[in-house]
């Protein structure tokens, strides 16, 4: 098993190619491009969330406390309809750190089994889509560039682990009992790889629905593309002010639109006359 440290190590020089590849041939802007970065770095510590008690379960659950509130707290206000006062937003961050830190720390250290299905490729499936769904951005290129950083530190754990099962000492190179235990797609208890699946599947559905794979069409064209980007807020106040008066305009509008549409009729009319 690789060590908390070579995890992070490992991660977080992907996310340093990551970041650089997203800015330098993907066109996201380098703060964009530096969060992914940061995110696949922290991909790398998700799979160790099934051992709450260690010492890098603990460290991931405080950073994993401290980070969730910050992207949730957005969703959190227009779910619960909570003012966004400061006082309110702090008391919900704090509650939402502590909920997570000791509350969920305490729920996965009773029912998680280390190197159970949080190593596994369903398990990254969800981690990723859970960032693209959680991520405040309109825009779906920005999400999947979040989604895929925490997808892609989260292969580079279960891929260490996988590479620390073999040994190197002896005659011929061998695997220890933990080969194939981090890169797979079943576990040993039916009941966790269902629930995970179960989980999986709802996800998938959440995430093709928002970026507009699947439902109705009039959600498709609600989520802006990257072409969009930065006008896409102020897209409607321009609306307005290029119509400023658009009762006015209404009013005389249909007379040059019927003379117009009725000419072509005339010269149809009129074409006869060639034969
Ligand atoms: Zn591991």
């Amino acid at each position: 098993m690789a060590s908390f440290r070579e995890h992070i190590a490992f991660s977080s020089a992907l996310g340093v190619g990551y970041a650089f590849g997203a800015a330098a041939l993907l066109e996201f802007t380098p703060e964009q491009a530096l969060l992914g970065g940061f995110l696949a770095g922290i991909g790398g510590m998700l799979p160790d969330l099934d051992s709450p008690t260690g010492k890098p379960g603990k460290e991931i659950f405080a950073l994993t406390a401290a980070a969730v509130p910050l992207v949730l707290i957005g969703h959190v206000l227009a779910w619960t309809g909570l003012p966004p006062e400061t006082e309110t937003v702090m008391l919900l961050l704090l509650s939402m750190y502590f909920t997570i830190r000791y509350g969920l720390a305490w729920v996965v250290d009773k029912l998680s089994v280390h190197r159970g299905m949080f190593h596994s490729l369903p398990a990254m499936a969800i981690a990723a889509e859970v960032t693209y769904l959680a991520y405040p951005s309109e825009l779906t290129t920005v999400k999947l560039l979040m989604g895929t950083g925490i997808a892609l530190g989260f292969f580079s754990h279960l891929l260490l682990d996988e590479i620390y099962s073999f040994k190197w000492s002896g005659p011929l190179p061998g695997v220890k009992k933990s080969f194939g235990t981090a890169i797979k797609f079943t576990g040993q208890s039916f009941g966790a790889t269902a629930f995970t699946y179960a989980i999986l599947a709802t996800l998938s559905f959440l995430t093709m629905e928002n970026a507009g794979l699947v439902g109705p069409p009039e959600e498709q064209s609600a989520i802006p593309m990257a072409e969009q980007t930065d006008t896409a807020d102020i897209e409607p106040v321009l609306r307005h002010a290029e119509f400023p008066e658009p009762s006015f305009q209404r009013a005389e509008l249909p007379i040059p639109r019927y003379q117009e549409a009725v000419r072509p009729e005339d010269d149809l009319q009129d074409a006869p006359l060639f034969r």
